[in-house]
């Protein structure tokens, strides 16, 4: 632990790409090396056990989410792998019923094969929440707040309590929030998760993953197995850009923040909608909450429900000139995606419903460009 004052997090962010060389470099350089000459008191070995390349952006993401170490991984879905990997057979796992679809999909692929038991709940509902643990056979709650697609938010300090009380690990997919504007690990989580494609790179060119520990221990050991031996590791050079792409995340973050509840606000009652789901606005389900644990914004996701459905929200999502019809989110740009199709037959999410991820473009470009889209 460093005696240093702690620093606040945009210094944190934007000094995450400032070359640490004592040369008089300030952008730091590319190292694409996989493998290191041996020599004494030597760290690094072979890329996949680790690299000087992965260090820096490590370091800052474990700072900017008060944690005490980071692993970067190849994708968000290596990340969040890596994790069910570190469970054993018998154990059971509490997830939300609403979530990241390509993980819950995969998981319940995958969770019989590893003789893993999993229930999904509305974890928003804390009642629903403390039902579905088993004390005991629990392992795992694995949270996503707020969560895609619809931006339910659960109360992260309350479920690590329950989580704790059951004897299970609390781990949160915080991919939509991140560091800027939640800390789970400050409100007692074990572990975070993000799709570091998304906003901790900001600019739609990287594909990778992080996972953020508040205890150096022996569930923390198996992750790193897991990564080094599974070999879900990060490229060097993806490694430098995502470095890169942190120096703004805060200014990113902001800016996406304050376009989104504009948007948010100004089609709320909009004819052409019928419902604008963001945790931002006051009859949201869980504003309260999110009041309480995101500080600063209510981050840059929203999704909108439409009158005509399916047809409606096809035809919307097709009629956008600025926003692009395009899936992902977190990057610079604003996409916006009819997500019911995307998730397929079994999915939650209604069919009328478009995710919009907002971007940093001047707001009267991108309430323009939705009004235009709705009237058609
Ligand atoms: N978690 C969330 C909330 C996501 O949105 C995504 C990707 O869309 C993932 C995890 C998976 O991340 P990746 O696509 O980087 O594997």
């Amino acid at each position: 632990m460093s005696d240093q004052p702690p620093r606040r997090l945009a210094t944190i962010a934007a000094n995450a790409a400032v070359s640490e060389t004592r040369d008089s470099d300030i952008a730091p350089g590319w190292r694409p090396t996989t493998t290191f000459e041996m020599r004494e008191n030597q760290d690094y070995i072979y890329l996949r056990n680790g690299s000087p390349s992965f260090d820096p952006a490590e370091a800052a993401i474990a700072e900017l989410e008060s944690g005490v170490a980071c692993m970067v991984f190849a994708s968000g879905m290596a990340a969040a792998g890596a994790v069910f990997q570190s469970l054993s057979p018998g154990d059971h796992v509490v997830l939300p019923d609403v979530m990241y679809w390509s993980l819950r999909k995969w998981l319940k692929e995958l969770a019989p094969r590893l003789n893993i038991e999993l229930s999904f709940v509305g974890t928003g509902d804390l009642g629903q929440l403390e039902a579905a643990l088993k004390p005991g056979q629990t392992k795992l709650l694995w949270l996503e707040t707020p969560a895609n697609p619809m931006w339910t938010v659960t109360d992260i300090a309350a479920a690590a309590d329950l989580a704790h009380a059951a004897g299970a690990k609390l781990c949160v997919d915080s991919t939509a929030a991140t560091p800027v504007l939640t800390r789970p690990i400050e409100l007692g989580a074990d572990l975070v998760m993000h799709s570091a494609t998304k906003y901790l790179n900001g600019h739609s060119d990287v594909l990778a993953g992080a996972l953020i520990t508040a205890h150096d221990d022996e569930f923390w050991e198996k992750i790193q197995s897991a990564r080094k031996n599974g070999g879900a590791v990060l490229g060097s050079f993806e490694a430098w850009l995502l470095r890169r792409g942190l120096r703004t995340l805060v200014v990113r973050v902001d800016a996406a923040c304050r376009n989104a509840m504009a948007i948010a606000e100004h089609f709320a009652g909009h004819p052409g909608v019928s419902q604008v789901l963001y945790p931002g606005l006051p009859d949201f389900p869980g504003h309260q909450i999110a009041a309480r644990q995101m500080q600063g914004g209510f981050g840059g996701m929203l999704s909108i429900r439409v009158h005509g459905g399916f047809a409606a929200a096809a035809r919307i999502a097709g009629a956008t000139q600025l926003f692009r019809q395009a899936t992902s989110l977190g990057g610079v740009e604003s996409l916006i995606e009819h997500r019911g199709p995307v998730e397929g037959p079994d999915s939650p999410v209604p069919d009328d419903l478009l995710r919009i991820s907002v971007g940093i473009e001047a707001i009267e470009d991108l309430i323009a460009d939705l009004e235009q889209a709705l009237a058609g």
